[in-house]
């Protein structure tokens, strides 16, 4: 029997409500196999470890991780303590300590949820947004000067590297090549930005030779956003830089359903360290420690990382536990207009794991 290592990082917020049921719904998904169970690692890095020490996770944190299989992280967040330092010094301290360059965001209208684009069907809305994930506007490269005097100065340098983009974008191309629409848009901003945006379109084209079964097109990303909402099933797979990426992917979550929904994977395509896979909300003040964060978005997360440890067959069931749920209104959390609580829909989703007998599944 394989065994897999699981880091968990709640995190702060509803972090800390959506990981544990996300380790709920995997301990389900181990019960089903024989081929495979999961060993948990709790990490209470975050806003509480940061009053108490100081720092956000220990110095040797990514020492403690390095070994795992994959990471289940919640969100970093706290009302109390600057956004920058919290993001800094935990999510991005592991995204970019382990080199998970890919950021990969997938959106659709899953059944039963209500989705804005009232004009476009289910079939209409299947993309997968591609984030640079370790350079671009969120180097951290820049700084500020005189300050507090009415001269002050700060900076944040976008740093693009010729081997940074290449490498996102092969890894796009190659996703686009894997789906059967194998269709790619190259979001930049090459008209205003002209030095690395302009580098982006060049390589784009580069790489593109390598993929001639793949169409490609370019758009701006101001363009891209009434694309989404106007021409929303001219895209499939889309790529962009780090910033550009983040912002399109909140608006493609919101026109799905809900950001409690959305999934992402953090990716070092390359292996060398473990991925992490987290939903893309954050840590919601609004509704932390009341038990209504809807863990959806965690839940595919988790597909997200079976598929990632080549547990297909249990990613797909997993996924169409989570569909059969989101069918059904009475399992609505309050972001999707019902009244639903976090434990009932991971509830039900543990309850139709544990009920399916895995022959059926292979068949569905
Ligand atoms: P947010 O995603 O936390 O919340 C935005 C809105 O969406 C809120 O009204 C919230 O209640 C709702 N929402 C989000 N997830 C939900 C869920 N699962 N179920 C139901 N409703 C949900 O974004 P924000 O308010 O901009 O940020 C709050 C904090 O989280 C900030 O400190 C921010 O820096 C942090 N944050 C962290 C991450 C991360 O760690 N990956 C991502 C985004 C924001
Ligand atoms: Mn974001």
């Amino acid at each position: 029997m394989k065994t897999y290592r699981i880091a968990t990082i709640p995190g702060d917020g509803i972090g800390k409500e959506v990981v544990p049921a996300g380790q709920r719904v995997l301990e389900a998904i181990a019960a089903r196999s024989d081929a495979f169970q999961f060993e948990f690692e709790n990490f209470d890095w975050g806003g509480d470890f940061y009053r108490q020490h100081g720092v956000m996770m220990p110095a040797d944190g990514l020492d403690a991780i390095r070994n795992k299989d994959a990471i289940l992280f919640g969100s970093a967040g706290d009302p109390h303590i600057p956004d920058h330092v919290t993001l800094w010094g935990l999510r991005l301290k592991i995204c970019q300590g382990f080199d998970q360059y890919a950021n990969v965001r997938p959106t659709r209208i899953l059944p039963g949820i209500d989705a804005p684009l009232k004009r476009c069907g289910p079939k209409d809305l299947d993309w997968v947004i591609v984030r640079e994930n370790s350079e671009g506007e969120y180097s951290g490269v820049g700084g500020r000067a005189h300050q507090g005097h009415p001269i002050e100065v700060a900076t944040d340098v976008s740093m693009m590297t010729r081997a940074g983009v290449e490498r996102i974008l092969r890894f796009a191309f190659r996703l686009a090549q894997s789906r059967p629409r194998k269709l790619l848009t190259v979001i930049t901003k090459s008209n205003a930005q002209r030095h690395a945006m302009v580098m982006w379109d060049e390589i784009a084209l580069e790489v593109s030779k390598e993929f001639p079964d793949v169409k490609w097109d370019k758009e701006l990303v101001d363009a891209a956003t009434a694309r989404m909402v106007n021409r929303p099933a001219t895209l499939d797979t889309i790529v962009a830089t780090n910033l550009h990426a983040d912002i399109l992917s909140d608006l493609a979550a919101a026109l799905a359903g809900s950001l409690g929904i959305a999934p992402t994977a953090n990716l070092d395509p390359e292996r060398r360290y473990p991925s992490m896979f987290e939903p893309i909300h954050g840590s919601a003040f609004d509704i932390m420690g009341k038990g209504l964060a809807n863990p959806v978005g965690t839940f595919w997360s988790v597909v997200m990382m079976l598929e990632h440890l080549g547990e297909m067959a249990a990613a797909q069931q997993l996924m169409s536990a989570i569909e059969r749920i989101t069918a059904d209104p009475s399992l609505h959390t309050g972001d999707l207009g019902g009244t639903a609580t976090t434990v009932q829909v991971t509830d039900a989703v543990c309850a139709i794991l544990a009920a399916k007998p895995a022959a059926e599944f292979k068949a569905a």
